[in-house]
């Protein structure tokens, strides 16, 4: 697969993962870094694309906010639970009624097996095991009996080195068909970056919609149809975009 030929500033909307795409991915969510010319280069942007850029992830928007200082004129957050646009109001969805029985069978096996760490962010749960890869099967199972106890009101988001629970008919590229259907990105053609299987969704929606997905890191089984190496190309592709 090609980079992606520059879009039309125009015509395009553009849809951006964090983790792994905008910031290298950390051992810990908290512990990334993010450069510092990033959000004055995010906010040129989104004043060449019409306001027409929203970062989507797996994150909490208010994580996504801090880190970006804002610069994104709308957030994505939780894989879609929750977002936020230009006015600054965050929506989101009401809490799964069985996140409390799943967020327990994963803080048993947190508190059992201190190398892997449970995120809690509300509306999702995540248990990492990138500081314990030997943990993996071990988390995984965890991940499966939280599952089994939401009682179908959660749904499982394979990750990097990570398990995810997400509110049931949550995605990626449910929320990005959602913002494609009004102003300013209605009628635009979208463009999404990502690295995670959680993205897939989304370069699914992307396409569908007549744009396309940019995988971003090693190539792999993957419905977008355009990629980026790593983190550094996707910054320079933002930049050359930015100048049109
Ligand atoms: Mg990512």
């Amino acid at each position: 697969m090609n980079p992606p030929a520059l879009p039309d500033q125009a015509q395009c909307a553009l849809f951006l993962d964090f983790d792994g795409v905008l910031v290298e991915i950390a051992p810990r969510p908290q512990a990334v870094q993010v450069a510092p010319a990033l959000p004055g280069l995010l906010r040129l942007l989104a004043t060449r694309l019409g306001g027409r850029l929203a970062v989507v992830s797996g994150r909490p928007v208010a994580e996504i906010d801090d880190f970006l200082a804002r610069a994104a004129p709308h957030a994505v957050g939780l894989h879609g639970a929750e977002s936020r646009g230009p006015e600054g109001k965050v929506s989101r969805l009401r809490p799964p009624p069985g996140i409390a029985a799943a967020r327990a069978v994963l803080a048993t096996a947190a508190n059992t097996h201190p190398a892997l760490y449970l995120e809690d962010k509300g509306l999702a749960l995540a248990l990492h095991w990138r500081g314990a890869p030997e943990l993996e099967d071990t988390a995984r199972q965890a991940a499966e009996q939280a599952l089994a106890a939401a009682g179908g009101s959660l749904q499982l988001q394979p990750g990097k080195m990570v398990a995810e629970l997400k509110p049931e008919g949550v995605s990626k590229g449910a929320a990005l068909a959602a913002l494609m259907r009004a102003p300013p990105f209605a009628g635009a053609r979208p463009l999404m970056l990502g690295d995670d299987l959680t993205d897939e969704s989304a370069f699914e929606a992307a396409r569908d919609l007549g744009g396309q997905g940019v995988l971003v890191g090693p190539p792999r089984k993957t419905a977008a149809t355009a990629h980026l190496p790593d983190v550094g190309a996707v910054h320079r592709w933002l930049a050359a975009l930015a100048e049109g």
